[in-house]
């Protein structure tokens, strides 16, 4: 199987990028790898900490190693903003592909030190598994937001600190703060383009970017940043939105159903259709 490094890789020069789409539970990843066999993409599921803490590090594992199995597609799980070095460890014990090791609200030298440290011992444990870091903060949660979100310019990552923490660290990949929030916001966000041509610019090419809080970002944007480096794009509150609003529909329209695998059927198809859509608009479909 083509390693998440080298498909990122080929992503770059080819010009596209991999979703990454978050789950919870054994019928969301299964729908995620069902879209991604069909359209012919390669599968990057993440787990937040809420979400593995729901699921079980392991029983995330075995689900992953199943489906990629049952599928024969390349299935990479992913455990997104791990907010401590102790949680990023754990998910590399467990057998996860990749960590998203999340120190960006910490100062920079903290945050450096311990994404360091979890490259280190990522590294050590399993030569396969590969390491995201991040830096500059993102706002917001993964949610619709009820307040508008500002970004502050101090938010936004310098790209001279970012070659300075990816040579420092030796993380795979980096997700700076361009411009991106978490969630759904009440105003268009407004991607600063130019800033990830700079930071793509300062960082190895063996390096991918990554850009989070692809839920509500104008495609225009989306191609824009593709263009400009990105090659990895996570999704997780329009999957969220999609899920629940179609549960909600099954439980009202059939109020006296009581099999509970029958009352996933809505929202099993509203959150491939928003899977579907992102794999297109990403230029992900035919790549495996
Ligand atoms: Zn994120």
């Amino acid at each position: 199987m083509e390693s998440l490094s080298d498909i990122l890789k080929r992503a770059r020069t080819e010009g596209w990028a991999v979703g990454h789409f978050n789950a919870s539970n054994l019928e969301q990843m299964r729908v995620i790898c069902r879209v991604c066999r069909d359209l012919k993409s390669p599968a990057m599921i993440g787990t937040s900490e809420g979400e593995r803490d729901h699921m079980g590090l392991a029983e995330a594992v075995a689900l992953r190693s199943a489906l990629r199995h049952e599928f024969g597609i390349p299935v990479f799980l992913n455990a997104d903003h791990s907010k401590s070095v102790e949680t990023a460890k754990a998910a590399v014990d467990a057998g996860y592909d990749s960590v998203h090791i999340d120190l960006s609200a910490k100062p920079f030298a903290e945050n450096l030190a311990g994404t360091k440290e979890v490259v280190i011992y990522a590294r050590a444990k399993n030569a396969g598994v590969v390491v995201e870091g991040e830096l500059g903060y993102l706002r917001g949660e993964s949610k619709l937001q009820k307040e508008k979100i500002e970004i502050k310019p101090e938010d936004l990552t310098d790209p001279d600190q970012a070659e300075h923490f990816v040579a420092e660290t030796g993380v795979d990949r980096l997700a700076p703060a361009v411009g991106n929030s978490h969630g759904i916001a009440l105003d268009e966000p407004a991607l600063d383009i130019e800033r990830i041509r700079a930071v793509r610019a300062r960082v190895p090419e063996s390096v991918a970017l990554v850009l989070h809080g692809g839920s509500g970002i104008p495609e225009d944007q989306i191609k824009a940043a593709i263009a400009a480096g990105i090659a990895n794009i996570h999704v997780n509150t329009e999957l969220r939105v999609a899920f629940v609003r179609g549960l909600r529909q099954d439980l009202s329209e059939h109020p006296d159903e009581t099999t509970p695998y029958k009352l996933y059927r809505e929202a099993e198809q509203t959150m491939a259709k928003v899977i579907e859509e992102k794999l297109k608009l990403f230029g992900a479909m035919d790549r495996i």
